[in-house]
């Protein structure tokens, strides 16, 4: 699929995502207004908010090799930077203050604290979450049972989905998920799942993109468009060490992209587009004054030229047409009626994925 086409299966997708009897939002209109996102370890707000103004993914590839980087200031140097506040060109404040949107950013900040834990989300741009490699879950013993009940009680408290450990200050290979965090508890209980050691083994050529955000990033404040896989075949091991392999689809399978991710030392806001960059870029910049010096703005290049599938952004070039898109992501589907009728390797997974933003 080229990326127009699937730029253009988004537009739709946003508007059937809208929640039509959301109240309109009270304060006053920002120049470019969103919605709330809708998934992973960001959390979901009830309030659907006005419409999202969709970026249209970057179309021009800039000059590999030279110093091409994004718009965005934060994409752009060769190297992860690390303390480097005091370099940073100092903006007017009216500058930066421009397109900030206070209320937001302070409604979307985190709790200090969660009951049954002493651990707290961390925030963007802490080292810890690009860190790599992180350690493998060697144990699988009480104590990460334990740890795990403590990610649960974080991810529910946030209202997410999803929670890496990296996003709670540890550099381990390991995240929790629940597609469904607001069923009634056993039917909760019953859609936990605990990921250890993931690998992504298989990502499809078909791809979707799709509003995403991140606790560890404020959320609606730096929500933005995806590119993700409709497909991959994962394996990885449960709290009790068995090995899993499963073909995930759908919302499952963005919220494992999103997850698996944190684990690699990438964030969400490393694959928006420059426009979507641009625009979070005061709020970025909030959260870089409040961490101080210290911080791991960026990955660096090579982790993201190899991010599956391509990201939307300009850092390492545009995004290349789905066919030529990398070494050889093979079509998912294994029943061959089905890849026959839905060539995009998609279709079933869409409509699961369209229904869960309805439970938030
Ligand atoms: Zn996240």
């Amino acid at each position: 699929m080229s990326l127009s086409l699937a730029t253009l299966l988004a537009i739709p997708l946003a508007v059937y995502l809208r929640d039509p009897t959301a109240p309109p939002r009270a304060r006053a209109p920002r120049p470019q207004p969103l919605r709330a996102p809708r998934i992973f370890c960001a959390l979901e707000s009830d309030d659907a908010g006005p419409p999202l103004r969709r970026t249209a993914p970057t179309a021009a590839a800039p000059p590999q090799g030279a110093d091409a980087g994004p718009p965005s200031r934060r994409a752009a140097p060769a190297l992860p930077l690390r303390t480097p506040r005091s370099r940073r060109p100092r903006c007017r404040l009216e500058e930066r203050l421009q397109g900030f949107d206070a209320e937001m950013f302070v409604r979307y900040s985190n709790p200090p604290a969660f009951q049954n834990t002493d651990l707290t989300i961390v925030e963007y741009p802490d080292p810890v979450l690009r860190n790599r490699p992180n350690d493998a879950i060697e144990a699988f013993d009480d104590e990460l049972a334990k740890l795990c009940d403590e990610m649960w009680e974080i991810m529910y408290a946030s209202n997410g989905v999803g929670l890496a450990a990296p996003q709670v200050g540890l550099r381990k290979r390991l995240f929790v998920y629940n597609t469904d965090p607001t069923a009634p508890p056993m039917l909760r209980k019953m859609a936990e799942v605990v990921v250890c050691n993931p690998k992504i083994l298989e990502y499809s050529a078909a791809t979707d993109i799709d509003i995403e955000g991140c606790l560890s990033s404020r959320s609606e404040c730096c929500c933005g468009d995806i590119r993700r896989a409709k497909q991959i075949e994962v394996e990885y091991q449960d709290v009790r060490g068995r090995v899993k392999k499963k073909r995930l689809k759908g919302f499952e399978a963005r919220v494992f992209q999103h997850e698996y991710d944190h684990v690699e030392g990438v964030l969400h806001i490393d694959r928006q587009s420059d426009g979507d960059r641009q625009r979070i870029e005061p709020y970025l910049d909030a959260l870089v004054d409040l961490h101080g010096d210290g911080g791991v703005l960026a990955p660096a290049p090579e982790v993201v030229a190899a991010l599956q599938p391509p990201p939307l952004c300009g850092v390492v070039g545009a995004p290349p047409p789905a066919a030529a898109a990398a070494p050889p992501p093979k079509a998912a589907p294994k029943k061959g009626a089905a890849a026959a009728k839905k060539p995009a390797g998609f279709g079933g997974g869409g409509s699961a994925k369209k229904k869960k933003p309805k439970k938030r």
